[in-house]
């Protein structure tokens, strides 16, 4: 249930951001339109170079695309959860401000594609920030759609993809969807007249006036039936001057052919004289609202032309018609009608370039990864005899030993060893409490399990001193190893304690590996099977059969535990064999054959092929001997021979 609601937040939360960074990146000079709104409201817009303001539109648009997806595919969970989460708490309490004070009409988080008012913006916001919380607290229960190893490619080919496809190549052209009431195809007079006629309009600011008369001649410009150019310029004080030529090559074309061509523009007219200056510009110059002309066209200068009152092209100066097309008239040429290029293609290309490529490598990754498994559950050497799905598992148990820095360096040395030459089995790392975090950081855990050595027997509260299950858990960690004989002994855990301990451990879903053995006395008095069997029933035999088989068996023989004494293969598989008849008694065959039993108890890289090849051994739990990457490793490799 748990999982099910984190997982929902987590989608939410996914598609939230993906469409808000997507729609932001895909019109980055918007954005950035709108970062200077907010800059006026702080009294800050003039201190802020233009090119910053640019740079946070790319950056921010790209990261919250970028973080959605990681979302989508829970990649880097804990530290994505916290940065979504650090966002959200910063997005809502700055949306409340907006709809307390109202500076900003339109806080612009889903940029000109979706509208909402200061208010719905501030319960949008409270809304996903609950669904963030829920995800920061339980970040290990997104589950994962693409494995460790693969992630990255799914994190580079998102970060080109809205970075250099959308938000880069918006730039250097037009945004390749276009949300504003300017589109390609909109009949402007139409809308014009709706605003003269008193209807409700988004042309209200929309006008056209000569500086040579100063007459309104927008109804002139719209009625016409053939072919206007608008260079539109919101200022040309800030226009890019590279493409002047090209310019005045279109507008000797336009006068050619009998076309209008005007430059709108909101400069005055020292502004106009520089441009005509520096570009020997001769075409008529007219006046329109500054905001109007930058949401006609995300580009300075941006060339339109318009047909009977409907826009039918639109170019940034960097993509002009070229000398070729225009080599005749606008009739008889492919730029002087409407292109056929619509939002469903668009669409088409983003399916098949972006997300069918990722939906391909997530089956790729899930086949890979299930061939992985299958391969595993092949060689097993009991697989030939008889098709037992159990684990087999090497777990170390590093006890009271390493400092942090040693442990960090173990566990690298460990997790490149086995990166490069892969295991035939599963394997664990138990560590002392404080090493987990950290080692959590790096470790590949599709490879290295990670697991504690103890938990508490209470949920949590004034228990100085102790660690719950649940800071296990977070820390990263899948794994707790319970029961272990040197707990039992020196700091007296009963089994009702460890009862209590197993249920909290998957209350919190850590994987729990339970210790069991006798003392020398009891072997000695030939008590070994009354006393494992009293250990299970004491702890394990309360859960039910789904939780017992989450419970991974160590038999470890106390008076075999770091002494170099081993229990002979015979002796060990004697007790596994009564262990999982045991089980079976309780739980039926079925769970007995799939409950992993370890072995413990002075495990080494020289005894332990033939404790593994024993039938009812599927491992070892190692303690001195998981201290040395290369003593460890010689153990897990007993699973290859
Ligand atoms: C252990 O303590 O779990 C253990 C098996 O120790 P060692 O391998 O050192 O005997």
């Amino acid at each position: 249930m748990r999982k099910i609601a984190v997982n929902v937040c987590r989608l939410v939360l996914a598609v939230a951001f993906i469409l808000s960074g997507f729609v932001k990146a895909v019109d980055p000079l918007g954005t950035q339109y709108k970062i200077h709104d907010y800059l006026t409201a702080w009294g800050l817009a003039s201190v802020v170079p233009d090119f910053v303001t640019l740079a946070v539109s790319v950056v921010q648009s790209s990261a919250e695309f970028f973080l959605g997806i990681c979302l989508l595919f829970a990649i880097r969970r804990r530290l994505v959860s916290l940065i979504v989460l650090i966002l959200m708490v910063v997005m809502t309490l700055l949306t409340l401000w907006l709809a307390i004070a109202n500076p900003i009409s339109d806080c612009g988080c889903f940029g000109d594609a979706l509208v909402l008012t200061n208010w719905q913006t501030f319960w949008k916001n409270v809304v996903l920030l609950a669904a963030a919380i829920v995800v920061r607290r339980y970040p290990l229960d997104m589950g994962r759609i693409i494995s460790r190893s693969n992630q990255w490619i799914v994190m580079n080919y998102s970060a080109f993809f809205i970075l250099v496809i959308i938000a880069g190549r918006s730039l250097y052209t037009l945004p390749q969807f276009d949300f504003r009431p300017y589109h390609i195809g909109t009949n402007l007079r139409e809308g014009w007249q709706r605003m003269i006629d008193g209807e409700d309009s988004p042309y209200a600011e929309f006008f056209i006036e000569s500086m040579d008369e100063g007459e309104d001649i927008t109804e002139q410009v719209l009625q016409d039936k053939g072919y206007t150019f608008l260079l539109v310029s919101p200022h040309l004080e800030q226009a890019d001057d590279s493409q002047l030529d090209e310019l005045n090559r279109l507008y000797e074309y336009s006068q050619e052919h009998g076309y209008k061509f005007y430059c709108l523009t909101a400069s005055g007219q020292r502004g106009i004289s520089r441009w005509q200056d520096i570009t020997g510009a001769e075409y008529p110059f007219c006046l329109t609202d500054e905001t109007t002309l930058k949401t006609v066209i995300r580009s300075n200068p941006g060339l339109l032309l318009l047909k009977d009152g409907v826009i039918i092209q639109k170019w940034s100066h960097n993509t002009l018609p070229t000398a070729e097309e225009t080599s005749g008239p606008l009739e008889a040429s492919e730029i002087g009608d409407l292109p056929s290029d619509n939002v469903a293609s668009k669409i088409l290309w983003i399916l098949t370039w972006f997300v069918l490529p990722l939906v391909l490598l997530t089956v790729a990754d899930r086949l890979w990864a299930w061939s992985r498994w299958i391969k595993k559950s092949d060689n097993n050497p009991l697989n030939n005899e008889q098709k037992i799905m159990r684990k087999k598992i090497v777990a170390g148990n590093w006890k009271m030993n390493m400092n942090l820095q040693d442990g960090i360096a173990l566990a690298k040395e460990l997790n490149e060893t086995l990166k490069a030459d892969k295991p035939n089995c599963g394997v664990v790392i138990c560590t002392p409490f404080i090493h987990l975090a950290s080692i959590a950081q790096f470790l590949d855990q599709d490879i290295i399990g990670l697991g504690a050595e103890n938990c508490a027997d209470k949920e949590k509260g004034a228990f100085t001193g102790e660690v719950s299950a649940e800071m296990v858990k977070s820390t990263g960690a899948q794994y707790v190893i319970l029961g272990h004989s040197e707990r039992r002994e020196y700091y007296k855990e009963t089994p009702e304690i460890l009862k209590e301990k197993v249920l909290l451990a998957q209350k919190n879903d850590l994987k729990v590996i339970f210790c069991i053995g006798e003392s020398l006395e009891e072997r000695e008095a030939g008590k070994q099977n009354e006393v494992v069997k009293a250990e299970l029933e004491g702890s394990v035999f309360n859960l039910s059969e789904a939780d017992f088989r989450k419970i991974v068996i160590a038999y470890e023989p106390i008076w075999a535990i770091g002494t170099g004494k081993t229990a002979t293969a015979e002796q060990a598989e004697e007790i596994h064999a009564y262990i999982r008849s045991i089980i079976a008694e309780k739980y039926g065959q079925a769970v007995a054959d799939d409950t992993t039993i370890l072995y413990g108890g002075s495990c080494k890289a020289s005894n332990a092929p033939e404790l593994f090849a024993k039938p009812d051994i599927d491992g070892g739990l190692i303690g001195g001997a998981s201290l040395k990457a290369a003593d460890f490793k010689g153990i897990i490799d007993a699973w290859k021979k």
